[in-house]
């Protein structure tokens, strides 16, 4: 199961999630995005990306957060039975948004630091030490409402061969993510965003 886990979170991060924030960021909106999936069969439940020109807290997991309980309710799954993924650590606001919608994990690939260091969002880490006293992005991860993986630890966990593929395919992602990253950064200044 953690193998075809692997796989698969890459998989949505390729194919649903990248998609849509290619589009947001050309429409000025950071570079972070989310999806949910069914536990049972890993199927997609819904993609969603930043929407901060809208709405500053529609961060990639609050639009993401927001269009699954705008689902039906008979066809919503619980979040008890779903996996939540977000392409880059959650912020405070979002570890609070994951907490209060049910869901008992979420998986992450990029970093707090990667969030600072290789896409100049240094907010993260910043709001926890001021607001939390929470320095270096050292919040619980495993608590009684959630665990936190992180993707890197779980590629860790493959064959030689498949880490070789899938840190191949975090390669590429990151080149894509770098190229949207910088084209956000370019053009910030033009978006009414508090905190950009
Ligand atoms: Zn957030």
């Amino acid at each position: 199961m953690s193998a075809e886990l692997t796989g698969r979170l890459l998989e949505v991060m390729e194919g649903d999630i990248l998609p849509l924030t290619r589009a947001g960021t050309e429409a000025g909106n950071k570079v972070f995005g989310a999806a949910i999936l069914r536990k049972s069969d890993l199927s997609l439940v819904l993609a969603a990306t930043n929407q901060e020109t809208q709405n500053p807290l529609f961060h990639g997991e609050i639009s993401c957060l927001n269009q699954f309980w705008g689902l039906p309710a008979d066809s919503r799954p619980d979040p008890k039975d779903c996996l939540f993924l977000s392409t880059h650590e959650p912020c405070s606001l979002c570890l609070s948004a994951i907490t209060w919608s049910g869901f008992d994990n979420f998986y992450y690939v990029f970093s707090y630091f990667d969030s600072r260091d290789s896409f100049n969002i240094p907010h993260d880490l910043k709001i926890l030490e001021e607001v939390f006293a929470c320095k270096d992005g050292h919040y619980c991860r495993e608590n009684q409402y959630w665990t936190a993986h992180y993707l890197l630890d779980m590629v860790d966990q493959g064959t030689v061969e498949q880490q070789s593929e899938w840190r191949e395919r975090l390669e590429k992602l990151k080149s894509h993510y770098g190229v949207m990253s910088d084209n956000y950064q370019k053009h910030k200044d033009a978006q009414d965003i508090p905190l950009n």
